[in-house]
């Protein structure tokens, strides 16, 4: 009988350290900055300098692809490379740039279990899509291919449009969309060779209609857009009236504009 209880205590434990996850870790190891590493006064923020590091994408910006305009053009202004190719989807908007000072605490999210990042992260995009997301339906991540999943043991894009879903109210289906095939990085392709690497890789889940509806795709790092404009061409064959994407940190390089 001493021994049951024992087992139902432990087992009691168990689920109560799962439940309380990071509070639980906040009591063994000194909180750390996301970024950096530093000490921190309280998980799932920034230390000041890393906090001034980040570039905030705001307004004034362009009405297509959010890139920030040195001064305000009007409501309704596109960029010149929106004028030149429109973008594959409705709009885009990020909430930072993609640069040395966000990297760390990007791959950190993405690849190093910094999954306590998610309500700082969402918070922001919440902040810079807040248009997208006043006129959506329905909030959906780009997926990750089962393999991939498996190995990093959590979809960081599932996990902030979960959370924008919290923010907004809007309904977040994290398996609106599945990977059919698992894709090469797109790290060293070509913008060719990425869209070439993405057509066909992705298929709305049966059983999850989106024929009239407005959906904001989520995406933790946007580069050339060739992973969303294969989401959104999904998503729009499926009778999805409109597709806007809102990305956690975008890559602005000064030569494209
Ligand atoms: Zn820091
Ligand atoms: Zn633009």
């Amino acid at each position: 009988m001493g021994g049951l209880g024992r087992v139902g205590w432990l087992g009691r434990m168990g689920a109560a350290a799962q439940g309380a996850g990071m509070r639980l870790l906040d009591l063994i190891l000194p909180p750390r900055c996301l970024g950096c590493g530093e000490a921190v006064a309280a998980a799932g923020t920034l230390c000041g300098t890393c906090w001034r590091g980040v570039t905030f994408i705001t307004a004034p910006q362009c009405a297509g692809c959010g890139r920030p305009f040195p001064h305000d053009m009007g409501d309704g202004a596109l960029c010149a490379i929106c004028v030149a190719a429109p973008l594959a989807f409705g709009r885009l908007r990020a909430a930072v740039l993609y640069d040395d000072a966000s990297r760390p605490l990007i791959l950190g999210f993405k690849h190093g279990d910094r999954t306590e990042a998610a309500p700082l992260l969402a918070s922001w995009m919440a902040r810079a899509g807040a248009d997208l997301l006043a006129e959506a339906d329905v909030i959906a991540p780009v997926p990750l291919h089962r393999w991939r999943l498996f190995a990093r043991r959590y979809n960081q894009a599932a996990l902030l449009a979960l959370r924008l879903g919290r923010l907004t109210g809007v309904g977040a289906v994290p398996d609106l969309l599945v990977r059919r095939r698992r894709t090469p990085s797109q790290g060293s392709l070509s913008r060719q060779g990425r869209a070439r690497n993405v057509a066909g890789a992705f298929a709305l889940r049966p059983g999850r209609p989106v024929a009239g509806l407005r959906v904001v795709l989520v995406d933790d790092v946007y580069t050339t857009g060739a992973t969303a404009a294969e989401c959104a061409r999904v998503l729009t064959r499926a009778g999805a009236v409109r597709v806007d994407v809102l990305a956690l940190a975008r890559v602005l390089k000064e030569e494209m504009i």
